[in-house]
C-alpha cells in the first residue's frame, strides 16, 4: 500500500485483470440493473444500522433513514446516498478493493445469461456501476466511533485512489460521472421509472426529488419528498389483518389496468424455506399468453425478475402476484435452477396451496366457485393436464357444466347419470357438445332420450377428456354428433343392417356425388327410424378428437394432416330413402332426377352441420328455388 499525502493507490484485487471490460460487454442488454443493486447496497445498510440500534449496540440518533437518489441531469452524475452503517477505511479496502472472484471472466461467459443476477450474488453488485459510469467515487463515514471519512476514487481502470474527505453525516454517498454511451441514465424520466421498477416495494423508503404540483402553468417542486416506494406492501403483513379489499386494492396498483381478480392466496411459509407472497388468479378466458408472466419475483422486497418459468411450473404462470424468497438461487441458470431442490419444494409448496384455495373455496362457498368457474376452467384443466399432482387435487373440485348450464362436481355428475347412461359394457357415456348453437339437433336428440349434454367449449377440453377418460375408471366422453342417438350409447346390440356389395354400391352412387371435397365420406346404412331424417352426419369421436389435440400441439402431428372424415348414415326406415333407393335409374335422365333429390337431403343435412359452404351454398339454394 503505498501511502502518499494520506491517499492510497492501487490495484482492485480482481484476478481477471480486466473485469471491468467484461462487466461493460456481457451486461450491455441489462445495463439498468446498476440502479437496483446500489439501491440495494444502500437499504442494507440501511437496514444494518436498524439492526444496530435494535439491539442496543448503537446509541445515537437514527434520524429519519432513507434512501436519496439526486440526479444532476446537465452534468450528467447520479448519487445514491443512504445513511446507513458506511464504510471505514479498512472495510472499503475489504469489500471494495479486494473482490474475491476468481476466474472471473470464465465464470461470466459461461453464465452470460443469467448474468444480471450474478452481479449481485458474487458480490459484483457494487461493480455494475461501471457498466454506465466512467468514474464513480464513494465517500462515506461507518458509524462507529472515531471513524473517519474517506474517499474512494476509480476511473473504470482496475487502479483506484483513497483518501480522507469531509463529510460528516453517517452513511455512504456513491457518485456516478455517467458515460457518453449511457447518457440515457442522465434523465428525470428514465430514473424515476427504473426506480419504479426496482424499487417499489425495497424496505427503506427511496426518494427521488420532491413531489412537483402544476402551478402558473408548469410543474414546480412542492416540499414534499417523492417517495417512489411502499415499504410495507402488502405480501409482508399477517393475512388475519387483511380484508379481500386490500387485496384488490393491492392487486389494481400491480395491474393498474386489469379487471379484478376472482381469488387471491397469501403465500407464507418460513420452513423449510422461507417464502411470501400473494397470487391471484385472474380472468382469463382464452386468451392464455396475455395471462401470462404476470408474477414478479422479489428477493427481500428488491425486484429480481418477471420470469418465472422456471421456477413454478407452466400453468401456474397463469397466475399473477408476487413471490419473494431469498432462498431462490439467483445465480445459476434455468436448467439448474428447475433441478435445484429449494425450487422444487417451493414450486410443490405452492402448487398445493393452490389447490388447497380452491378446495377450500369448492366446499365453503360453492355459489361464488360456480360463479367463478368459467374464468377459472382454463388454468385448472391446464393444471390438471400437466401436473399430476395438481390433477389429483383438482379432481375433487373440478366443475363439469352441461347446456342447460348448471354444474356440478365429477363424482355427482357420475352419480347423476349412472342410471341412463351406462351401456351395455358397463362403461358410463359421458356426452358432451363442444358448441350449443352448432350442434343444437344432436343435443335436442340426447336430451329427448334423457340424457344429459356436458358443454365443453374451452380450446384444452380434447386434451381433458383424454385424461379424465384416463383417470375415472370405466367412463368414456362422446360428442353428441359422433354417432346417431342410439349407438352413442349402446344399451343393446342391435346389428346394422346387411346390405349386399350391389346395394352398397347403388347408395354410394346416390349419396355420395354431393359431399363436399377436402374431407373424407364414409356412406353407411342404418335404421334409425321412419320419423327420423333420411341421413345423419356424424363424426368419429376418436378421430376428431385426435385431430383437435394435434392442433394444439403435443406430438400428434400424425392426426393433425389426415384430412377431416365424417360418415353420412343413410337411415333405410326413412320413406324418402326408400322411394330414392326404388326410383328408376335405367336412363340418364332418370338417374339425374334421383340424384338431384339426393343432392337436395344431403345438402340440407351438410347445411345443419355447418358443412354447405361457397358455390355448393349457392348451388342448393337455386335448387331449392327450382324445386318450389
Ligand atoms: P454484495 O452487496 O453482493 O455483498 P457489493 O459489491 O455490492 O456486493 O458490495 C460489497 C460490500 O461492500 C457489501 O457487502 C457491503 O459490505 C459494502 N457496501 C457496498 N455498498 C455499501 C453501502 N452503501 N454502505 C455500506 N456498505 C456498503
Amino acid at each position: 500500500m503505498a501511502t502518499e499525502q494520506n491517499t492510497q493507490t492501487g490495484k482492485i484485487g480482481v484476478t481477471t485483470e480486466n473485469i471491468f471490460p467484461v462487466i461493460k460487454k456481457f451486461l450491455y442488454s441489462d445495463h439498468e440493473i446498476f440502479l437496483r443493486e446500489l439501491v440495494a447496497n444502500a437499504v442494507d445498510a440501511t437496514q444494518k444500522m436498524k439492526a444496530l440500534a435494535a439491539s442496543g449496540e448503537f446509541k445515537g440518533e437514527l434520524g429519519d433513514l432513507k434512501v436519496s437518489i439526486v440526479l444532476d441531469e446537465a452534468a450528467k452524475t447520479l448519487k445514491i446516498i443512504d445513511e446507513g452503517i458506511g464504510m471505514t477505511a479498512e472495510e472499503v479496502d475489504k469489500y471494495i478493493n479486494q473482490i474475491a472472484f476468481s476466474s472471473a471472466g470464465e465464470f461470466l461467459e459461461k453464465y452470460k445469461d443469467q448474468i444480471s443476477s450474478i452481479i449481485g450474488h458474487f458480490g459484483l453488485g457494487f461493480y455494475s456501476a461501471f457498466m454506465v459510469a466512467d468514474k464513480v467515487t464513494i465517500e462515506t463515514l461507518s458509524w462507529k466511533d472515531g471513524a473517519k471519512a474517506v474517499k474512494w476514487t476509480c476511473d473504470g481502470s482496475p487502479e483506484y485512489s483513497m483518501e480522507e474527505c469531509t463529510k460528516s453525516s453517517r452513511g455512504t454517498e456513491i457518485t456516478l460521472y455517467l458515460s457518453e454511451d449511457s447518457s440515457e441514465f442522465a434523465s428525470k424520466g428514465r430514473i424515476q421509472s427504473l426506480l419504479e421498477k426496482y424499487c417499489k416495494f425495497m424496505p427503506v423508503p427511496v426518494v427521488f426529488g420532491k413531489e412537483q404540483e402544476w402551478k402558473d402553468g408548469k410543474y414546480v417542486d412542492t416540499d414534499k419528498d417523492n417517495v417512489i416506494n411502499n415499504i410495507e406492501p402488502l405480501w409482508t403483513k399477517k393475512p388475519s389483518e387483511l380484508k379481500d379489499e386490500d387485496y384488490n386494492k393491492f392487486y389494481s396498483a400491480l395491474y393498474p389496468m386489469a379487471e379484478e381478480p376472482l381469488f387471491h392466496i397469501h403465500l407464507n411459509v418460513d420452513y423449510p424455506f422461507t417464502l411470501t407472497g400473494i397470487l391471484y388468479f385472474p380472468k382469463i378466458k382464452d386468451q392464455m399468453e396475455i395471462s401470462r408472466n404476470k408474477i414478479q419475483l422479489f428477493c427481500n422486497q428488491m425486484f429480481v425478475t418477471d420470469s418465472v418459468e422456471a421456477i413454478v411450473p407452466d400453468y401456474l404462470t397463469l397466475l399473477h402476484g408476487v413471490i419473494d424468497s431469498p432462498d431462490i438461487p439467483l445465480n445459476v441458470s434455468r436448467s439448474y435452477l428447475q433441478a435445484d431442490s429449494n425450487v422444487k419444494m417451493i414450486s410443490g409448496y405452492i402448487t398445493k396451496k393452490v389447490a388447497d384455495r380452491l378446495e377450500e373455496i369448492f366446499k365453503k362457498d360453492r355459489q361464488a366457485f360456480e360463479e367463478k368457474w368459467d374464468n377459472v376452467k382454463l388454468f385448472i384443466e391446464y393444471g390438471m393436464i400437466s401436473d399430476e399432482k395438481f390433477c389429483e387435487r383438482a379432481l375433487k373440485f373440478c366443475l363439469l357444466k352441461n347446456t342447460e348450464n348448471k354444474y356440478f362436481s365429477i363424482e355427482d355428475y357420475r352419480k347423476g347419470i349412472e342410471g341412463n347412461q351406462t351401456d351395455k359394457d358397463k362403461k358410463l357415456v359421458i356426452l358432451y357438445a363442444t358448441n350449443a348453437e352448432d350442434q343444437y339437433s344432436y343435443i335436442e336428440a340426447a336430451k329427448n332420450k334423457g340424457y344429459d349434454v356436458l358443454l365443453l367449449d374451452c380450446h384444452l377440453d380434447s386434451y381433458f377428456v383424454n385424461m379424465l377418460e384416463s383417470k375415472l375408471e370405466n367412463v368414456k366422453f362422446a360428442r353428441v354428433d359422433s354417432d346417431s342417438i342410439d349407438r352413442l350409447i349402446v344399451k343393446e346390440e342391435v346389428k346394422k343392417p346387411e346390405l349386399k356389395e350391389e346395394e352398397k354400391k347403388a347408395l354410394d352412387e346416390i349419396f355420395k356425388g354431393g359431399l363436399p371435397e377436402g374431407m373424407e365420406w364414409n356412406v353407411d346404412a342404418d335404421n334409425l327410424g321412419a320419423d327420423a331424417a333420411p341421413v345423419l352426419i356424424t363424426q368419429s369421436e376418436f378421430m376428431r378428437r385426435y385431430r383437435e389435440m394435434s392442433k394444439l400441439g403435443g406430438g400428434l402431428n400424425f392426426y393433425g394432416s389426415m384430412p377431416e372424415s365424417y360418415t353420412l348414415t343413410v337411415n333405410l326406415e326413412n320413406p324418402l330413402v326408400a322411394e330414392l333407393r326404388s326410383a328408376d335409374a335405367s336412363t340418364e335422365d332418370a338417374k339425374a332426377a334421383r340424384n338431384e333429390k339426393a343432392r337436395q337431403i344431403t345438402d340440407l343435412a351438410l347445411l345443419a352441420n355447418g358443412l354447405l359452404k361457397g358455390k355448393a351454398l349457392s348451388d342448393f339454394i337455386t335448387r331449392s328455388y327450382k324445386l318450389l
